[in-house]
């Protein structure tokens, strides 16, 4: 069976093509969203999900958030006494939504589509095909968000010719499409982005105003360790932002040391915090259209993906800028996954579904690194000589021919770097390989470079010089970001030891994280009130009578909803 999966930076959802529609899948908590957090929990067993988000507000140091942004990195994170890479902790992620989804299908799971933003360099989309890999998911098509959010709302289905730009802003990346389709074929005609930017830099800044005007004068500790005030405060700072969405203010409190710090944000000051990152929005959005040379009033449509669009400055500044309204009538957190198990059920050949071809972009120049000849005897080493250039439509193969630059020459360096400078040392190195060449005047002998980019974002280089009969393909070597398939193997057995907590224990598992949080995040009697629940709770799952247990939480649950307000 295959299903459709949007591997989001704060959280991610599964879905499959069924019945002549996408259907989003439950998590074991009844969530369509799973936070994307994985952590461990006494007894160093994993927890994915909700209770590792609450569990990292308590242990901030055994839980690990965010990681995808690190995708092709070979940053690590703490957790269950391992340091574990950004793939790892994806595949844990990508394992829990399997099992879901295998328990509301009633059958195996092995096959997926997940998704990427658009923005995504070969090594982070390597980096996802290992994540699904290690989860021991078969994983032939990443497909990228915009893409996707366009998919669920049908756009790629009509005879008529249009041209969509996708804005999607998720908490960690922004990312803007522009699509065109035409008698039923999509194709992506630019793409850019800041994978820099997204809602959590919002939250960030407030929590950032807390601590100026709040915070240090409370006696608050600066914004430097994993303390478990911090996790409270962002905690918090999340709330008031989604708050500040619908209501013009909302107030901040976080309890230290027997205190209660409160403060009052109203959403003009918000949004006039946030100008500087309302005008990192801006350019993405005039690059995709400058590139794919589309002006804004020939625009069909304006499709909007990604919580953080939920801003009203943000859909503001769209309207203004391209005059009209953008859609959102599919709830903008779910729009992606739906994408996902529609292209999912293209795969499958599902019912009710046409097939339709799909194209993409490179995202980034693809090049090589050359010496230029600026003048009669007068070298430029290391400038970059691109090859495929950025928003070509993929899969795309082309080449070019470079020659010796000095007598007898018998080995040419082929150096690939991915960016948009003219000096290959301000781009992203990729990998070499080397070419054997036969011995001759300089520029007698050259060599043949090729570029293939397939529609997964993945590229070959080959160099066949002329005078020999063999090509070279390039093994991109000492890149620390990608894996090898001895590495994934080898981390795939690594991973099966993690003890990982039983999926129908899950439930239990999430209400004790979340009450131990507010345990922790609040004060006298009410949580001495918690601690006793606490205790009870955990009495009665030991009792394992399944009926009592049944009952335990859903009254915890209703006194913990009383006192806290679920981020889902
Ligand atoms: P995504 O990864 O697409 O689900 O987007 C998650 C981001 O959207 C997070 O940074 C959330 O804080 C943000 N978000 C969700 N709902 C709202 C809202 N009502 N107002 C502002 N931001 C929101």
């Amino acid at each position: 069976m295959i299903v459709g999966i949007d591997l989001g930076t704060t959280h991610s959802l599964v879905g499959v093509w069924k019945d002549g529609g996408a259907t989003l899948i439950p998590n074991a908590l009844g969530q369509l969203l799973t936070p994307s957090v994985v952590a461990s929990d006494d007894e160093r067993r994993i927890l994915v999900g909700q209770a590792a988000r609450d569990r990292m507000v308590t242990h901030p140091s055994s839980a690990a958030a965010t990681f995808k942004r690190y995708m092709g990195s070979d940053r690590k994170f703490g957790v269950a006494g391992r340091m574990l890479r950004p793939e790892e902790l994806s595949s844990l992620v990508l394992k829990s939504l399997k099992a879901d989804a295998e328990a509301f299908l009633g059958e195996t799971v092995d096959e997926a589509v997940i998704t990427v933003p658009a923005y995504f360099n070969d090594a982070q989309r390597k980096a996802t095909k290992a994540a699904g890999e290690l989860a021991g998911l078969k994983v032939d098509r990443l497909l990228t968000e915009p893409t996707a959010a366009a998919l669920a709302y049908g756009f790629t289905t009509g005879d008529e010719e249009s041209t969509i730009l996708v804005i999607d802003m998720g908490g960690g990346t922004l990312d803007v499409s522009l699509l065109h389709s035409f008698e039923g074929i999509m194709e992506v005609r630019a793409t850019a982005g800041d994978i820099w930017l997204g809602g959590e830099d919002f939250t960030q800044l407030i929590a950032t105003a807390f601590m100026a005007e709040a915070g240090n004068d409370a006696g608050l500790p600066p914004f430097a360790g994993k303390l478990p005030v911090h996790a409270s405060i962002l905690r918090q700072a999340e709330i008031i932002k989604r708050d500040l969405s619908d209501a013009e203010e909302a107030r901040l409190e976080v309890n230290y040391q027997g205190r209660a710090i409160g403060w009052t944000l109203q959403r003009e000051a918000f949004e006039k915090m946030c100008e500087p990152l309302m005008a990192r929005v801006r350019l993405p959005l005039e690059r995709a259209l400058r590139d794919a040379r589309v002006a804004p009033e020939t625009l069909s449509r304006i499709v909007f993906a990604g919580g953080a669009t939920r801003m009203p400055m943000f859909r503001r500044l769209i309207a203004r800028l391209f005059r009209q309204l953008p859609v959102h009538h599919i709830n903008p957190d779910e729009v992606v996954a739906r994408g996902a198990a529609v292209r999912a059920g293209l795969i499958a050949k599902g019912s009710g579904l046409e097939e339709r071809v799909l194209t993409d972009v490179a995202p980034f120049t693809l090049g090589i690194e050359v010496t230029s000849r600026v003048s009669e005897g007068m070298l430029l080493p290391g400038t970059f000589l691109p090859i495929i250039e950025r928003n070509t439509v993929i899969p795309a193969s082309r080449s070019h021919v470079v020659t010796t630059l000095q007598d007898n020459q018998t080995k040419l360096l082929v150096k690939v770097y991915q960016g948009e400078s003219r000096m290959v040392r301000d781009n992203v190195y990729l990998g070499e390989v080397a070419v054997m060449i036969r011995p001759a005047r300089a520029g007698e002998e050259t060599v043949e470079v090729r570029f293939t980019y397939d529609t997964s974002g993945l590229l070959e280089v080959e160099a066949k010089p002329s005078s020999y009969d063999h090509v070279e393909s390039l093994v991109i070597e000492g890149n620390p970001g990608v894996l090898s398939k001895v590495d994934i193997e080898h981390r795939r057995a690594e991973l099966a030891r993690l003890k990982v907590h039983p999926r129908d224990d899950a439930q239990n598992q999430a209400i004790l994280a979340r009450a131990n949080r507010l345990y922790e995040e609040n004060l006298g009697s009410m949580r001495t009130l918690i601690g006793a629940e606490i205790d009870r709770m955990r009495n009665v799952i030991e009792g394992q009578d399944p009926e009592q247990i049944t009952a335990m939480r859903a009254r915890l649950g209703e006194f913990l909803d009383s006192i806290d307000r679920s981020l889902l």
